[in-house]
């Protein structure tokens, strides 16, 4: 199958781009600089020489012609939309973020519906920030699952940084929905969304550095360089989790494989997390750096209480999906091990 993959340099599509490569389909994608372009390519030598592996430069997809050009490519498919920006170091919500999830979604399935009739499929990743709700984290009486709608709007983005994501990732995957449903769009595709909340899970070696790690792994990293040591950190408001390889695999499934999968928004979940778990993996797991982790008695980072926290269901996703979630202990420790090699 011939896949446009967007944002091929970021921490869950270096995943869906090896796992696409895995299975022998074709591959475009795109990133924002030259530097990414060349260290990707240079990670399949193989495939880069077949044509199986496409590298091209968008770099501003805040641009409403942005992806014009790209998805010109003969015969595609399927697409797969996951750049978005994903972090906390802007000044203008409106511009750095909003913009680019919005602009650079709209833009998308609006080059695909002129320029590509092939495109059978497109998947968003979108978020939990999607489909959780602020005002209801505490409360044990809401169950979040496919169905929810975070109720954010533009006029919230600056609440805070973290409302502001929110708002990025919700009005973006309306804005998908909204374009697939409007006849006079023209679009000959169907749209499945993958909602996933924290993410965690290993970094591919040649894209990542320690200083300038992927926003959900951040915290892992912190714990490991020791900044849990005296105190360990509140969990923040997410409280669920999945591991990137099955996020990957999400979008490949949704995208390829799994015709029933169009028209769906995807809850991607393994379950519930929290910071002091995390800390007893990393105890349990990394007895050589004990001297920098949190100790059995350190507080701080627990997970509260089931009466003081929401409830969510994403029973139909892991039905559709048939995947079985990988574990925390099992993600935390396969992180480590590749933070430990990019670091040696
Ligand atoms: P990364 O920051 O690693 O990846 C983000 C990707 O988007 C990168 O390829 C990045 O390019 C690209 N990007 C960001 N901003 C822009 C911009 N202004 N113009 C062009 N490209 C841009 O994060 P993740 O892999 O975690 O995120 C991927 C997707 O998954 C995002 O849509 C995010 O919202 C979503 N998501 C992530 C979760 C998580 O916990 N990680 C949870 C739920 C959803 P570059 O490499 O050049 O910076």
């Amino acid at each position: 199958t011939k896949v446009l993959l967007t944002g091929g340099s970021g921490f869950i599509a270096a995943h869906i781009l090896e796992q696409l490569l895995a299975k022998n389909h074709t591959v475009v994608t795109t990133v924002r600089s030259e530097d990414k372009a060349a260290k990707i390519l240079e990670a399949y030598p193989e495939q880069a020489s077949s044509g199986a592996l496409t590298v091209a430069i968008v770099p501003d997809i805040a641009k409403p012609d942005a992806f014009d050009e790209v998805v010109k490519f003969p015969g595609l498919e399927v697409v797969l939309h996951t750049a978005s920006p994903f972090h906390f170091k802007f000044t203008d919500p409106k511009k750095e973020l909003i913009d680019p999830a919005v602009i650079g979604t709209t833009a998308i399935l609006r080059a695909i519906a002129r320029s590509a009739p092939s495109v059978r499929r497109v998947v968003v990743t979108s978020s939990f920030a999607a489909i959780m709700s602020e005002a209801s984290i505490g409360d044990s009486n809401t169950v979040f699952s496919e169905a929810s709608w975070n109720p954010v709007t533009i006029n919230d983005i600056h609440n805070s940084p973290a409302t502001a994501y929110r708002a990025s990732k919700t009005l973006a995957e309306k804005a998908a929905w909204d374009f697939v449903s409007d006849p006079s769009n023209g679009a000959k595709f169907d749209l499945a969304t993958i909602n996933p909340p924290m993410v965690f899970g290993p970094v591919v070696h040649y894209l990542s550095t320690l200083e300038s790690i992927n926003t959900s792994n951040a915290r892992i990293v912190d714990a490991i360089k020791g900044k849990w040591r005296e105190e360990i950190p509140s969990t923040g408001q997410a409280l669920i989790w999945v591991d990137v390889r099955d996020v990957a695999a999400a979008h490949i499934k949704a995208g390829l494989e799994i015709p029933e999968a169009g028209g769906k928004r995807l809850f991607t979940t393994s379950g519930w997390f929290s910071n002091s778990e995390i800390a007893a993996v990393l105890r349990k797991n990394f007895p050589e750096d004990a001297d920098k982790l949190p100790t059995e008695e350190t507080k701080g980072g627990e997970l509260p209480p089931a009466g003081d926290r929401f409830g969510y269901d994403n029973s139909k996703t892991t039905e559709l999906l048939g995947i079985q979630w990988i574990g925390l202990e099992k993600s935390v420790v396969d992180t480590v091990k590749s933070l430990k090699k990019i670091e040696a």
